[in-house]
């Protein structure tokens, strides 16, 4: 039923759950109803901005004024939350990733489906600008038909020293920064992945992967390389794009970058380089007659449509964009990427 406004509780309100607190304020049609966090620390934090502040899990579910649960917590506790609120007939805001494995997220999907309730995961990175462009990038077809995509997170501080070094947590980088590039992936080339080589790295913990790197062949091409590190103190670009007429790249998240598109593939005269070991014509730069630098095609966006499709989900006015198969297939492929990574082999998909 259409309502004026959608009550929605948050459940963990640490780092990202105080981010949801921000941006929900200035969305339409939802407020939120109060907080329950298991540290008093966050349950008084809650208290002195204002918040209604839940004492248990059990009262969150138990106040009928409560439409939604947001599930903010370490990855762990998603499944367990989300079943409990979807048979109160709670609809659900879960963080990503959903959860550890595709069983639990098929158990999910279930009790969404007998309950009438809305399941919808954040993956809210369907929204970064640098993604939005690149798939405008490949939508219009400058670049001729993309044999590769690179997609690429670097960072050089480990991981953050919480439960996210825990494996019982749902700790490591695939869970963590993988489940957001993945779905990008997904979400911008069409078609079948045929097979999934991937491989995890421990240079700064033992416990979990700190970064990993995963090849995935789609069956209609391109082949796509997605890497995330943690120890990378020398960035590589954002996004590196390659088509049959030029290449695309992204450095960082202020979107510098362009792209570069061949005039006349005929037009192949090089002055060559000297290398230590001889001349090269094959690799000398393209001299400025033979090619064009185009500017990147930049799409802007905004956050809160995420909140604004949930909203209007409910309401019946709108379509929710971020479906639970779509989740599923990317838990799918991280556990594609386990596997291939336990195996040290290629192993197939779909
Ligand atoms: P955090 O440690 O900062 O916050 C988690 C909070 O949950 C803490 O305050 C903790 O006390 C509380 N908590 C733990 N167990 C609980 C329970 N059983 N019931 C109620 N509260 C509980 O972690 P975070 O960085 O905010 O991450 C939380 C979730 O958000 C994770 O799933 C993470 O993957 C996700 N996240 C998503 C994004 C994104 O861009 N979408 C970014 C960061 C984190």
């Amino acid at each position: 039923m259409k309502k004026d406004s959608y009550q929605l509780a948050i459940v963990g309100l640490g780092g990202m759950g105080d981010w949801h607190r921000d941006i929900i304020g200035s969305i339409e049609g939802l407020k939120i109803c109060g907080s329950y966090d298991i540290r008093e620390e966050r349950q008084q934090y809650a208290a002195e901005h204002g918040l209604h502040v839940y004492h248990s899990l059990e009262e969150v579910m138990a106040d009928e004024n409560c439409d939604i649960v947001l599930i903010a917590t370490p990855n762990q506790h998603h499944k367990e939350i989300a079943l409990k609120a979807l048979n109160h007939k709670k609809h659900v805001v879960c963080e990503k990733p959903a959860v550890l494995c595709s069983a639990d997220m098929a158990e999910i999907m279930t009790a969404a489906e007998e309950n009438n309730s809305l399941f919808v995961v954040h993956q809210n990175r369907r929204w970064d600008e640098d993604y939005l462009t690149v798939k405008r990038i490949i939508e219009e077809k400058q670049l001729g038909e993309i044999h590769r995509i690179e997609s690429r997170v670097h960072g050089s501080r480990g991981i953050p020293g919480d439960w996210r070094q825990l494996k019982e947590c749902g700790g490591g980088m695939v869970l963590d920064w993988g489940v957001h590039i993945l779905d990008q992936v997904l979400q911008m080339v069409p078609g079948k992945i045929e097979s999934v080589y991937a491989a995890l790295t421990y240079v700064t913990n033992e416990l979990v992967d700190d970064g990993f790197t995963a090849l995935l062949r789609f069956a209609q091409g391109p082949e796509v390389l997605l890497e995330v590190g943690t120890s990378n103190f020398i960035d590589l670009p954002r996004w590196y794009v390659l088509g049959q007429n030029g290449s695309a790249v992204i450095r960082d998240w202020d979107l510098s970058g362009e792209i570069v598109l061949v005039k006349d593939w005929n037009l192949k005269d090089a002055v060559p380089v000297r290398t230590a070991a001889g001349l090269t014509k094959t690799m000398a730069p393209r001299t400025a007659d033979s090619i064009v630098t185009e500017p990147l095609p930049v799409v802007e966006s905004d956050i809160r449509d995420f909140y604004k499709n949930v909203r209007d989900t409910l309401d019946g006015s709108g379509e929710i964009l971020v479906k639970n198969q779509e989740v599923m297939r990317v838990i799918r492929l991280m556990e594609a990427i386990f596997a291939s990574a336990e195996q040290n082999q290629v192993v197939g998909f779909e």
